[in-house]
């Protein structure tokens, strides 16, 4: 895709990842040119389809600088983080040199160019562990690990710097992205796979049929954790309202919850994995992992209603179904 001159340029921070490449897409379809700027350490080149690529790091405030200068973006999307939780317990240096120092890097090089609208890929694990649910915004911030302390700290840094330069910006936390691109164009597929239903897919493709379950005595209906998922086109229409919300509001800050509402067992999803993809397969039970909370489950009543959001794909099967034709049909063939 080549820039027509009228057209307006995002940055788009982790754009050749999971949520940004769905995002770019869902750009280019509302008349936006996508700008991916990313250190390709957990992306790939072939979902950067929409658009122009950049190969950098955030927290190379330099280079960042003149990919601004380059492209005049009217807004700043920033994906890029390391995201596996587990990985964030044993490893939380890492995540803070690029989580906290690539959003420090970033709200650097806008001050510098000048540019004034960022919307930030947060996350439910800012929350931890709440006590009540469903989680609204106003839920007290407590996260229970390195990578929850990590977008806590960088949503501090966007407020502070909303405050001190008028910085506009929205922190959409999402709950669990799933699913794929409903037209088989882009799909998730992290190396390795951290998040459940690709794990389960990508097993059931492969003929390897031995899953696993981390925790059954969690105080939920079937001792397993349960999740939000929601879908990655979702979260990438979310992030369009998101933007356009900033560009049509002059000075303005806020987060907002996205999730479906209603939340799934690690068994139901297997479950919904065994009847979508027509095999059944067995499962082993291992010890609860460090850093996971037993239930998540999202009042996102404000983005429905603030941003106009209007999540398409509300059922665990509607998800699952789009990640099954992904897995099959990229992945394997
Ligand atoms: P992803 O790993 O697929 O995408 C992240 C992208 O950022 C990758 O392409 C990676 O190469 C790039 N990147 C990482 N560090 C970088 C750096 N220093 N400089 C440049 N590029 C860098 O992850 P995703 O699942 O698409 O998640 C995107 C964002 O959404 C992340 O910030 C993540 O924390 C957040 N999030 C994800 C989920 C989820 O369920 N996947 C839930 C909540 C929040």
């Amino acid at each position: 895709m080549n820039k027509n001159k009228s057209t307006q340029s995002v940055l788009v921070t982790g754009g050749a990842g999971y949520i940004g490449s769905h995002t770019c897409k869902a750009l280019a379809k509302n008349g936006f040119f996508p700008v991916v700027y990313d250190n390709l350490s957990n992306g790939h080149e072939w979902a950067v389809k929409w658009g122009a690529l950049q190969v950098g790091d955030v927290r190379d405030t330099k280079k960042l600088v003149s990919i601004i200068e380059k492209y005049k973006p009217i807004a700043v999307m920033h994906f890029a983080a390391s995201i596996e939780i587990a990985e964030s317990v044993n490893n939380p240096e890492l995540f803070y040199e690029n989580n906290v120092g690539g959003i420090d890097s970033l709200l650097k090089a806008m001050f510098e160019t000048g540019i004034n609208n960022l919307v930030f890929s947060s996350s439910c694990a800012v929350y931890g562990a709440p006590k009540e649910l469903p989680i609204s915004e106003i839920c007290p911030i407590a996260p229970t690990n390195p990578y929850g302390e990590n977008k806590a700290e960088a949503e501090q840094m966007i407020r502070d710097t909303h405050k001190s330069t008028g910085l506009s910006a929205i922190c959409l936390r999402y709950f669990n992205a799933a699913g794929a691109d409903p037209d088989g164009e882009l799909g998730e597929a992290h190396e390795p796979e951290s998040h459940l239903i690709p794990i389960l897919l990508d097993k059931v493709a492969l003929k390897d049929f031995d899953a696993k379950v981390y925790g059954s005595d969690y105080n939920t209906p079937d001792g397993t954790c349960l999740r939000d998922f929601v879908h990655v086109s979702d979260l990438a229409d979310a992030h369009i309202l998101a933007m356009k919300k900033l560009l049509n509001n002059g000075q303005y800050y806020s987060e907002y919850n996205l999730g479906n509402g209603r939340p799934y067992s690690v068994k139901e999803v297997i479950e919904c994995v065994k009847s979508v993809t027509n095999h059944d397969f067995n499962y082993q039970i291992l010890d609860r992992r460090s850093g996971d909370v037993p239930v998540l489950m999202a009042d996102s009543s404000k983005a429905i209603k603030e941003l106009s959001w209007q999540p398409k794909f509300n059922s665990l099967k509607s998800i699952i179904e789009t990640a099954w034709k992904w897995t099959l049909n990229n992945e394997f063939n």
